[in-house]
């Protein structure tokens, strides 16, 4: 059987290479929404001379063909997730960890695009929303406990 980072590599067009196949199988099941340049950090240790244009221009293509997401939320720079069913995202500031929030949870009534047949003439297929805010960790180390928060944001 064929390694399935050969089949998707050949899908998009592009050219097997050890270096493409270990970016798809470095976010295979990652839920930390790596950035670009974490990826080239990771593939440095096993490719010591790949370049940074090799990772980028591959996880573009990767979003363009829509094997992977590439996601606006934070402000320094993309984030890519190999998940692709929609979901919503929660980005900490403090932090910068990009978390999943489950779909539905955060959508009113009217604009659920299930039952939404267009917004201003717009057909609607997808929403997604970014999130903003620090993180339950981040919200613990700078409190000691989660439910002293209101306490902290007031001093
Ligand atoms: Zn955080
Ligand atoms: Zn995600």
């Amino acid at each position: 059987m064929e390694d399935p980072t050969v089949i998707e590599l050949k899908e998009i067009g592009l050219k097997v290479t050890p270096q493409r196949q270990a970016i798809l199988k470095l976010l295979n099941g990652d839920r930390t929404h790596p950035s670009a340049e974490n990826i080239y950090h990771e593939l440095l240790k096993k490719f010591p001379r790949i370049s940074f244009a090799t990772v980028y221009n591959t996880l573009s293509r990767l979003a363009e063909a829509e094997k992977i997401q590439k996601l606006d939320i934070d402000p320094n720079k993309k984030r890519f997730d190999p998940c692709t069913v929609p979901h919503h995202h929660f980005y900490c500031k403090l932090c910068g960890k990009v978390f999943d929030v489950v779909y539905d949870a955060l959508l009113p009534a009217n604009i659920n695009p299930l039952n939404t047949k267009n917004v201003d003439g717009h057909q609607v297929d997808a929403i997604q929303v970014n999130l903003k805010g620090v993180c339950k960790d981040c919200r613990r180390k700078r409190c000691g406990k989660t439910d002293t928060i209101i306490v902290c944001k007031r001093r």
